[in-house]
């Protein structure tokens, strides 16, 4: 079982406040778009990832088990 974050482009606004919370796992880039820096993270970032989920005020991120 593995982490998966998937972002859904069209729901952010690009605040970067996951970036915040996870700045290993998200970058807001000078356009404003998210990049995702570890789209598989290590299940050790558990709980930096369900940070940075809850933190997204759009509801733009899911943490995904696989
Ligand atoms: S917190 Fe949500 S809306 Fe803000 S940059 Fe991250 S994914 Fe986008």
């Amino acid at each position: 079982m593995g982490l998966r974050i998937e972002l859904d482009p069209g729901k952010c606004s690009g605040l970067g406040l996951c970036e915040a919370e996870a700045p290993e796992l998200f970058e807001v880039q000078d356009d404003g778009s998210l990049t995702v820096l570890d789209e598989r993270p290590s299940t050790d970032r558990r709980a930096e990832c369900e940070a940075a989920v809850a933190s997204c005020p759009t509801e733009a991120l899911r943490l995904l088990e696989d």
